[in-house]
């Protein structure tokens, strides 16, 4: 029988207390979503839009007010279900006093795997998020990076056929971000759907197969990021550096350095500007 859609979730909304416990402050407003497997979808959206809310009801650690998730077909509260599941937390904490390898081999018991398979396993994660064969300090003394890529080897330690990340590249430099991106397309590779919040565009462009995009806690956008830039540019802005040919000189967006924004409203315009920038002689 085909498996349903690894993740389902239809009509959740989540609020909190607001401040000083005074009304209700609403962070998911009925959000519908479906998730095949197989994809990478990135939930992309601004800082406080509801990412974090989103997810945390998916995978079981908030109570939803209303709607419901269904992770292969079952609540998130589902042993079998979440015994599939592997996650990142926004801002993972881990425990002082332990290398990595000793916290990865914690988390292997907590799995229920054996010895020899802990051994096996610990090593090849530890190699898969580019750590090596494991640092050898304690965790307390470990950069963010490091904390970040040992966040996503507990998560995929138990080999899950879904991966949840809640911004996998946060803390990461330029190098980093490229290895996450690379894991992500390799856990596809094997089969396996990969849902990860962002509010870095880049890298959600560089490797969605989908995205949804949550602003103010409503699902706003839903598709393939590349179709969605193409088909609705707002406007364009080009960067020149000289003087501004008339008419657009009037069109100023902006100035840093020697450069000039130009903002123009559709293709044509665009191509307009370029040829009489390029005759006038400036760049
Ligand atoms: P970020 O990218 O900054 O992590 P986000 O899109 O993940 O943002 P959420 O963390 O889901 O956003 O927050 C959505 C809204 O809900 C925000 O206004 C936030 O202040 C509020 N919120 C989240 N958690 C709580 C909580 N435990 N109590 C009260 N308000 C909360």
């Amino acid at each position: 029988m085909a498996e349903s859609a690894v993740i389902e979730i239809q009509g959740l909304v989540k609020s909190f207390k607001g401040h000083l416990g005074l009304g209700r402050k609403v962070a998911v407003s009925g959000l519908d979503l479906s998730v095949g497997r197989g994809e990478i979808f990135g939930l992309l959206g601004p800082n406080g839009a509801g990412k974090t809310t989103t997810l945390k009801a998916m995978i079981g650690l908030l109570a939803p007010d209303a709607g419901s998730v269904r992770l292969f077909g079952r609540p998130p509260s589902d042993v079998t279900a979440r015994a599939r599941i592997g996650f990142l937390p926004e801002n993972p904490y881990f425990y002082d006093y332990l290398t990595a390898a000793e916290f990865l081999d914690f988390y292997g018991r907590l799995h229920g795997f054996d010895r020899g398979e802990r051994k096996r396993r610990v090593e090849s994660t530890l190699r898969k998020v580019g750590l090596g064969t494991g640092p050898k300090q304690a965790l307390r003394k470990f950069s963010k990076g490091m904390v970040q890529r040992l966040g996503l080897a507990q998560a995929i330690l138990h080999d899950p056929d879904l991966v949840i990340l809640d911004e996998p590249m946060s803390g990461l430099d330029p190098i980093g971000r490229r290895e996450v991106r690379d894991l992500i397309l390799s856990l596809r590779d094997g089969g396996k759907t990969v849902f990860f919040s962002s509010h870095i565009l880049q890298d959600a462009e560089l490797i969605c197969d989908r995205v949804g995009i949550v602003v103010e806690g409503k699902l706003r956008h839903l598709g393939v990021l590349d179709q969605m830039i193409r088909s609705a540019p707002r406007w364009f802005e080009v960067a020149v550096r000289g003087e501004v040919p008339a008419p657009w000189n009037r069109e100023v967006a902006s100035a840093s350095g020697e450069k000039v924004m130009v903002k123009v409203p559709d293709v044509e315009d665009l191509g307009r500007l370029l040829a009489a920038v390029s005759d006038s002689g400036a760049e």
